[in-house]
């Protein structure tokens, strides 16, 4: 089993100003995190916890990896909160998600109302429980899950990242089935659109991440986008997972990088001239002028620099 296709989008939808929204789709990790707080420090809430959840690196697998992560990040926005009276009492929502490919599981830890859904073998089933108010009404009997989809408070949350020195992180583990598709969403995506809705417009996208997560955005802006729409998507295919890439490959990529800093950044004369014909004949092949132009700029500097190399080893 490998790690299939992903792909994530944000959208601020069509009421909110910004976004404070923040996502990661990084395989093996994915997270949704939705900030909270005055002026704009909920946008900065959701951003540190991605960056948290990005820095940590995945060397700690299954529920304690994603808990650790998790509870960094808390550190993080709790720590910069009290440093920095103006994002004081911001916090955010996390789901990530880290697959363990050796194990074939996806764990999942969770801190307020972003949600994690599996559809699988044609049916959508909800991950996580809520950390909200209406979440635990319903629970507790009092309220209905139809009341609840219209309760005026249906986005308090009960538990956030940041607002405490210490977190209490919900972890679950699912194993994991070739033909999987995961959905991580902020509360955008399911205050707009019904569990059937979101598993007929996956169905309808064919299952591929990149288009059903563009379709579920346009979906929920068409009931009325009213908050940040969020929603990263991956799946589990069979096969071997990917074998990491040779330095042959890396090596390309940096050959591919802009030829003026290629050029400002060779020392030797014998290597410049060297490099320079492969350049211009790697930009002579592309269209238009503005390549063309751009060799002779490159070639004009790196006539230049061995004149100056000349000059000065005389
Ligand atoms: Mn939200």
């Amino acid at each position: 089993m490998r790690i299939g296709r992903a792909a994530g989008v944000t959208d601020t939808g069509r009421r909110r100003l910004r976004n404070e929204d923040a996502f990661i789709c990084e395989p093996p990790l994915f997270a949704v995190a939705d900030g909270m707080g005055g002026a704009r420090a909920g946008e900065v809430a959701a951003r540190l916890a991605a960056a948290a959840l990005e820095d940590a690196g995945v060397e700690t697998k299954g529920e304690q990896g994603v808990t650790a992560m998790i509870v960094e990040a808390n550190r993080r926005i709790w720590e910069r909160a009290v440093a920095d009276p103006t994002t004081a009492g911001m916090g955010t929502t996390v789901t990530a998600a880290l697959v363990d490919i050796d194990s074939g599981t996806v764990a999942i830890g969770h801190v307020g109302d972003s949600r994690a859904y599996l559809l699988r073998d044609g049916a959508l089933r909800q991950l996580t429980t809520d950390h909200s108010l209406v979440a635990e009404l319903v629970s507790s009997g009092v309220l209905t899950p139809e009341e609840a989809e219209r309760h005026p408070q249906r986005s308090a949350i009960t538990r956030a990242l940041g607002t405490e020195p210490a977190v209490d992180v919900e972890v679950l583990t699912i194993v994991g089935k070739p033909g999987d598709l995961y959905l991580l969403c902020s509360d955008g995506l399911p205050t707009m659109l019904s569990d059937s809705a979101v598993a007929s417009a996956l169905e309808a996208s064919d299952r591929d991440p990149t288009a059903a997560s563009e379709a579920l955005v346009a979906a929920a802006n068409r009931q009325g986008g009213e908050d940040n729409i969020t929603v990263v998507l991956f799946e589990l295919a069979e096969g071997e997972p990917p074998v990491p890439e040779p330095a042959a490959a890396a090596s390309e990529t940096i050959a591919d990088e802009p030829v003026p800093q290629e050029q400002e950044r060779e020392s030797e004369p014998g290597q410049e001239a060297e490099a320079s014909p492969a350049s211009l004949s790697r930009h002579g092949a592309g269209p238009g002028g503005r390549l063309a132009a751009l060799a002779f700029i490159v070639a004009v500097l790196v006539i230049g620099a061995l004149v100056l190399y000349w000059g000065f080893s005389k």
